[in-house]
């Protein structure tokens, strides 16, 4: 049996010599900003660009100016001034997760981007394995059903290899049979795939997919996304309350949908 994982392996990163370059020629050199961390600094400074709000200098209609990366954000947050955090991306690898969550999360088409891993390139063996939903944990028959099937599955890609000598072909026939073969695979078979989003959607997926009503395996993805968001992002993320219902997280905030 397997359980989704969450790798986040990418993230933004400020190029501070072209910033340092903007803020002098803005007339701003001396600004700084205690984000802590590139992901953070990139939405303020974005942000931040939109009145000339690096000081009460820059433009004469400001006369204050938020003075904290943390309250800034919040304030971007609660207005919902979602643009500004469409610039910083965060770039996941999602191990273990089945077809039922990639179908379900290639959907979110705004600020996304997609690498799946190939299963007309990847052949298929005899240990197929997957997430198993609750309701099938909890009831010993339909457990053995479930395994049962999926060793049956993964025996009959090897009968298939055999009969078809897959081994001995060049691989423009590998991949043809492959990807015959994959036909036969359950949608439950664990697989990966990559996913990056910018922050507002990464907000907005975080929100539609902990939700009661989303399925439970993209429901324990996102959970762990959003846990991994909370911890190292806290000033774009720190809104967030954290309900259990049914045993699953659900990340709430009074500031949805940014
Ligand atoms: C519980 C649940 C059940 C679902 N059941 C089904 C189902 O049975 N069948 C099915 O087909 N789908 C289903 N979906 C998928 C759902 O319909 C959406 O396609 C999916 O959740 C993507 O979300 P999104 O529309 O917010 O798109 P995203 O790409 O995440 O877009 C974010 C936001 O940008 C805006 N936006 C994006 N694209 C456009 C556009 N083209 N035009 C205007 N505004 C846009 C919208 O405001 C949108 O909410 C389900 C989703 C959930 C959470």
């Amino acid at each position: 049996m397997k359980e989704p994982k969450v790798f986040l392996v990418g993230e933004t990163k400020v190029h501070e010599a072209g910033l340092h370059a903007y803020l002098a020629h803005i007339g701003a050199p001396d600004w700084q900003s205690d984000a802590p961390g590139d992901v953070e600094l990139l939405s303020e400074v974005m942000a931040r660009s939109c009145y000339r709000s690096f000081g009460t200098e820059l433009n004469p209609n400001v006369t204050r100016v938020r003075g904290s990366n943390k309250a800034h954000l919040a304030n971007l947050i609660k207005v919902k001034h979602g643009s500004t955090l469409e610039h910083a991306w965060l770039n996941f690898m999602f191990c273990d997760v089945s077809r039922v969550v990639t179908h379900e999360l290639v959907r979110h088409r705004a600020g996304t981007a997609v690498s799946q891993e190939s299963l007309r390139f990847v052949r298929l063996a005899d240990d197929l394995d997957g997430y198993v939903p609750l309701v099938i944990r909890e009831t010993p028959e339909a457990m053995e059903l479930f395994c049962r099937t999926f060793d049956q599955l993964g025996a009959l890609q090897m009968r298939l290899t055999d009969l078809l000598d897959v081994d001995a072909l060049p691989f423009s026939e590998k991949k043809k049979i492959t990807s015959a073969m994959r036909r036969l695979a359950p949608i439950g078979l664990a697989t990966n795939i990559g996913w990056s989003a910018n922050i507002r959607a990464v907000r907005h997926v975080i929100e539609m997919r902990t939700a009661p009503g989303a399925e439970e395996e993209i429901r324990l993805l996102f959970a762990k996304v959003g846990a991994l968001c909370v911890e190292r992002f806290p000033h774009l993320f720190g809104d967030y309350r954290v309900e259990e219902v049914d045993g699953f997280p659900w990340y709430r905030t009074e500031h949805p949908k940014v």
